[in-house]
């Protein structure tokens, strides 16, 4: 091998320092392994998707694992600043899903038949004049109903992985910034050596926690990963006082709208289904015009919304074609992990991704989901479990 003694080497290597690398980080140390290593490319940690996202955290979801995910993490993401001394921001204002016909609230009843039965207990059916009655505001004539969980809600995503990450460093992990992970190799004794920026690092566990561009590192070790970029763009308010600040995160089922209060405004969402898989993360000043037709739509006092078109961003999804995660051991590449492909929902799924991945590296198992639901074999074995509440 090329490589000479000056080689680092540490118990788990950590590709990518957004919040799912740094919520693997936290976890590894809580749970006892200190020899960790994080690669982050960027100068600061936050320049992927996890500086771009809404923060909003919810349970309400079709599938028992999503569900399961997030009856690990929101709870985490309640207590964190207790456990981490680092702040989240946790807001519980919850997700009010407003139904306009009667497929969608058959949908919303199926999942909420499950949610409860899964064990989240904030979750409720309400009719359209009970959503009419909590916020008038909002244009209801074809609102049939909708359900609403009250521990659903917001976080701070930066946050988050700053505390997540600061805290694993206080137990003994390094965050290397502004390093770039360029290659890795198996040597003849079974070791992974990762090759980057800064010299080569020789470690028996890797994790892929690159985001966007976790297909790339999967590359590098000889995986094939179905994870795309796809690009999202967020539209903020300048302030505005004439819809409620406690409202929830409101999604208007008819068209994928979604809105939630943002410091003195509103931030708006809306999925284009135009939109193509790449890495194109410009704000596209078109957009602006598409979500504020549907804003106005929605609640008519969003006609008198002012945007700075400035202010609005664009990030990138990591999509995978069941639009679920991907976690564990590769096939055929042992010691490599993944803990990608999370389909718009990384933040809120953060918390529980560094316990299942902590678990699976330190003992090859874990309680918290039946983790063989997302590996990746499951695309070359028929066995994809749709999501089909992505927003
Ligand atoms: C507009 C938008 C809104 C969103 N809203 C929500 C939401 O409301 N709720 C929610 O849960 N999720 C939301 N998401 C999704 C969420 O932001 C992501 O799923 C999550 O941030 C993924 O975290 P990550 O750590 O895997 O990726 P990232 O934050 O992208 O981190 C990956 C890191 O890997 C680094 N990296 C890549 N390649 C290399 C390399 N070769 N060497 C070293 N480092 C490398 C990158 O620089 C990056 O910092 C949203 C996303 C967007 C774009």
């Amino acid at each position: 091998m090329p490589y000479n003694a000056r080689m680092q080497t540490a118990e788990v290597v950590i590709i990518g320092g957004g919040i799912v690398g740094s919520s693997i980080a936290y976890h590894l140390t809580a749970a006892g392994c200190k020899d960790v290593l994080v690669i982050e490319r960027e100068t600061a940690q936050g320049k992927g998707s996890t500086g771009k996202s809404m923060g909003g955290v919810r349970a309400q979801f079709s599938t028992p694992v999503n569900i399961q995910m997030s009856l690990y993490s929101i709870p985490f993401y309640a207590s964190f600043d207790e456990r981490l001394g680092y702040p989240a921001d946790y807001r519980s204002q919850g997700y009010l899903f407003c139904a306009t016909n009667e497929k969608h609230l058959a949908y919303l009843r199926t999942n909420y038949q499950k949610q409860v039965a899964m064990g989240l207990k904030d979750v409720r059916l309400i009719s359209g004049q009970e959503i009419r009655d909590m916020f008038p505001l909002l244009r209801s004539d074809d609102i049939v109903g909708g359900s609403f969980c009250a521990t659903d809600g917001f976080v701070d995503p930066y946050s988050a992985m700053i505390g997540f990450m600061t805290c694993a460093a206080d137990h003994g992990a390094k965050l290397w910034k502004n390093t770039q992970v360029t290659g890795i190799q198996r040597d003849a004794e079974g070791m992974t050596v990762v090759e980057t920026s800064r010299g080569v690092v020789s470690t028996r566990k890797v994790v892929n926690a690159a985001g966007a561009w976790a297909k790339q590192i999967a590359e590098m070790a000889g995986v094939d990963l179905p994870v795309e970029p796809l690009r999202r763009m967020l539209v903020p308010t300048e302030p505005f006082d004439q819809f409620p600040h406690t409202a929830p995160m409101i999604i208007d089922m008819s068209n994928g709208f979604h809105f939630r209060p943002e410091a003195l405004g509103f931030l708006l969402a809306w999925n284009d289904p135009e939109e193509v898989s790449g890495y194109n993360t410009d704000f596209d000043p078109a957009f602006i015009e598409k979500i504020l037709t549907r804003a106005a739509d929605r609640v008519p006092v969003f006609e008198n919304l002012a945007v700075n078109p400035k202010r609005a961003w664009a990030g990138l999804y990591e999509m995978t074609p069941d639009h679920h995660p991907i976690l564990g051991e590769a096939p055929n590449a042992p010691g490599f992990f993944l803990a990608n492909g999370f389909s718009g929902h990384g933040v809120m799924h953060a918390p529980a991704t560094g316990k299942v991945l902590s678990d699976l590296i330190l003992t090859g198992k874990t309680e918290l989901i039946d983790a063989s639901l997302l590996d990746l074999s499951r695309f070359a074995e028929g066995r994809t479990i749709h999501e089909t509440a992505v927003l």
